[in-house]
């Protein structure tokens, strides 16, 4: 069935380029209306109120947050973000979704209003994936419903955990349990009495000669004997309550062996799975957050109380010409990452695997400069409190290391086009040969060419 809403002239979908507007089926255009609307009349008023109750107590969900779920739930708009080809999926694409993402990310916590955000992206395709009908019933439905949060625990203190082959944390499968021994960093906090789960990455099978076969990905409840928060991670300063990151010692820690998620030694086809749309929405709500910038920016140019040498901001040429340049890498930023998700659609997610790297490594650098030249643009509120800036920068600045440092990625991008090199090799050569029998043709002298004899 047709949608009635007019996608020309409306703002919701203003910033969507015409190619990914051709591919909106009616379902999309309905719910990227209506995250629009949720975002500009739900959230961006409520961001003094989210914070004003998150002061009386930093480790509880704060109760506008509780009373935003309950009616997003009612509107249809939770869990947006899970693919159509699951069972348990309310219908979109990974590109419409990233429509909707975007949207999403003008308020840095309107994704959870929608139980859209991370960790509970990955964690619920995963469990979606990978868990069997029973354990689906006790993880995978309570999280897409909303009654609890989880969390995704695979980096260690004591490794380069970029490489995941390292993870370390001691997993021995004796009988019908799992005993854990070992230390973790990050995985939302245990202090939030919603976080019930982590899923934990650790090694099962140290000598397995197969090093991607050597862990195991298991379910750890909050609250098992000999599980520890030892502390709550600050992020640049900020402590990122009532989430927060933690820091986490286990010692002896049991779990049934039913919680083990696929099987033992198959914890690298499960991370494989999930990384793919979890780094796509993270750039597409970066998105969001650079466009809030940007606007932040463009009320600051034409602000009447701030005129330096008797000029509005907006009317030096420095800042019109860096209105221009945010404009564009805003712009470009959003097609590579439209594309990534396209991809993911068209070919899947391992096809898309350069598409999601490009957007991982540009977005958040491309991004950062944006929101930091609204920032400079500001002037001094645009560090402090009074705007959500230095909030969405340092978003933009963790997106660089999180779900994999962009070095890491781009070394990956390197490592497959070098192996591109002996064909242009090979090519280059076929050029040289063609030109010597021109050059005899034509009666030349052949010259070294490309460095090629
Ligand atoms: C805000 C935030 C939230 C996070 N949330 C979670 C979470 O929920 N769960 C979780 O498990 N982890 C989480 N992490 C951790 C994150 O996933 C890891 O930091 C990341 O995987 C890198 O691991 P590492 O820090 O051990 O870096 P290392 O592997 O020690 O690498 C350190 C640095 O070495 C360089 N490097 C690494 N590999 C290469 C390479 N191939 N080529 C060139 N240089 C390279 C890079 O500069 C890299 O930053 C989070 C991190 C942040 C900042």
């Amino acid at each position: 069935m047709a949608s009635n809403i007019k996608v020309e002239n409306n703002p919701a979908f203003s910033r969507i380029p015409p190619w990914v507007k051709a591919k909106l089926r009616p379902i999309a255009i309905e719910k990227i209306q209506q995250v629009y609307d949720w975002v500009e009349t739900e959230c961006i008023p409520a961001e003094r109120i989210y914070k004003a109750q998150l002061q009386a107590d930093r480790w509880k969900t704060p109760a506008i947050i509780h009373e935003l779920r309950k009616k997003a739930k009612a509107q249809g708009l939770f869990n947006l973000f899970l693919p159509n080809h699951f069972e348990e999926s309310p219908g979109l694409t990974n590109l419409e979704y990233s429509c909707c993402a975007e949207i999403m990310g003008r308020v840095y916590w309107a994704a959870q209003t929608m139980n859209c955000h991370a960790p509970e992206t990955g964690n619920i395709e995963l469990l979606a994936k990978y868990c069997t009908p029973e354990q689906k019933k006790r993880w995978l439905y309570p999280l897409m419903n909303g009654d609890m949060s989880s969390a995704y625990s695979m980096t260690e203190p004591d490794v380069a955990s970029s490489d995941a082959t390292n993870i370390g944390i001691k997993m021995k499968i004796i009988d019908k349990e799992v005993i854990i021994d070992g230390r973790k960093l990050y995985g939302n906090c245990q202090y939030n009495d919603e976080m019930q789960l982590f899923i934990l990455m650790g090694c099962s099978d140290p000598n397995n000669p197969n090093s991607w076969n050597r862990h195991t990905m298991l379910v750890v409840p909050t609250g098992t004997p000999g599980l520890r928060q030892v502390r709550n991670l600050t992020i640049m300063g900020y402590d990122w309550a009532p989430e927060g990151h933690g820091e986490y010692i286990y010692e002896k820690v049991r779990v049934p062996i039913e919680n083990i998620i696929l099987g033992p030694g198959r914890a690298f086809e499960i991370a494989q799975g999930r990384l793919g749309p979890g780094r796509i929405h993270h750039c597409m709500r970066l998105i969001g957050q650079a466009e809030r910038a940007f606007e932040l920016a463009l009320v600051r140019c034409v602000e009447p109380r701030k005129k330096p040498r008797g000029k509005l901001i907006g009317e030096f040429d420095s800042n019109i010409e860096r209105i221009a340049d945010m404009r564009m890498t805003i712009d470009g930023m959003r097609l590579i990452v439209l594309n990534a998700a396209d991809t993911m659609d068209l070919q899947g997610n391992k096809a898309g695997r350069y598409a999601i790297a490009q957007s991982k490594i540009m977005v958040p650098n491309a991004l950062l400069k944006v929101i930091d030249e609204a920032m400079q643009m500001y002037g001094e509120q645009g560090l402090t409190q009074h705007t959500p800036l230095p909030e969405l920068w340092t978003y933009a600045r963790f997106v660089r290391v999180a779900d994999g440092p962009d070095s890491a990625h781009r070394h990956q991008v390197g490592r497959d086009q070098m192996k591109t090199a002996a064909g242009f090799r090979k090519r280059a050569e076929e050029y040289t040969r063609r030109y010597q029998e021109l050059c005899k043709k034509w009666g030349l002298e052949p010259e070294e060419f490309w460095g090629i004899v």
